[in-house]
């Protein structure tokens, strides 16, 4: 059903990725143990990027979508190597409070508190959080996905990204991603955290549930 709906609504790029999560989904493992888990993302984050990180970026709502143009953005119109690190973060909620929570005692229970605990497992001299998504989300989502789409500066995200991996490596991960929903009516909203019993309409793309994380740093 939500595979014939994305056909019909959604164009190309979004039908890949969701055919994608669906493979994801359908694995054998279980994803929420390790996946989910904020201590397990830094280890495999400590172990596997070789690259010395200088700053940590948490970027509150930024989705599949936005990872992947920035990816394009930055190593085409900046020269600037930019990789998408092989881990999903699995956030069963979809909601911030799911990470902060997970921020151990001598940090604070927020999505900076987090960020500051991955910096430091990282031994990046700095971190930020940026809340623009989430913000738009909030603002624009409800108001449709073309409306969502119409504020959402991509650009301005990438171009952000670009300033920070000027001056060094740069680390972005985030907290979760958002929904794309189908109204009873027909229309296509955007919400994270959408919950299936809420009855509004169905989830044509769960990118809330899953997060990313970038490496982009200067090309010499
Ligand atoms: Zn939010």
């Amino acid at each position: 059903m939500l595979l014939s709906l994305a056909r019909t609504r959604l164009k190309e790029p979004l039908r890949g990725i969701m055919l994608w999560m669906d493979n994801v989904l359908n694995r054998s493992t279980p994803l929420v143990v390790k996946e989910g888990n904020v201590e397990a993302l830094a280890k495999f984050l400590s172990e596997s990027v070789k690259r010395p990180v200088d700053k940590v970026v948490a970027h509150d709502g930024l989705s599949l979508l936005e990872m992947v143009a920035s990816v394009a953005y930055l190593r085409s119109r900046k020269a600037l190597h930019a990789v998408l690190v092989d881990y999903t973060f699995v956030n069963p909620p979809g909601i911030t409070r799911y990470v902060s929570e997970q921020a151990t005692q001598n940090y604070r229970q927020s999505l900076t508190g987090v960020v500051q605990m991955i910096a430091q497992r990282l031994r990046a001299k700095d971190y930020i959080r940026v809340s623009y998504v989430d913000q738009i989300i909030h603002k624009y989502g409800e108001a449709g996905w073309t409306v969502f789409l119409e504020h959402l500066d991509v650009e301005r995200i990438a171009e952000e990204l670009s300033e920070l991996a000027s001056r060094g490596c740069l680390l972005v991960f985030s907290d979760h991603g958002y929904d794309v929903v189908l109204d009873e009516e027909g229309n296509l909203f955007v919400t994270h955290g959408y919950r299936l019993e809420a009855g509004r309409g169905r989830v044509i793309l769960p990118l809330s549930r899953f997060s990313f994380v970038l490496v982009v740093f200067p090309a010499s």
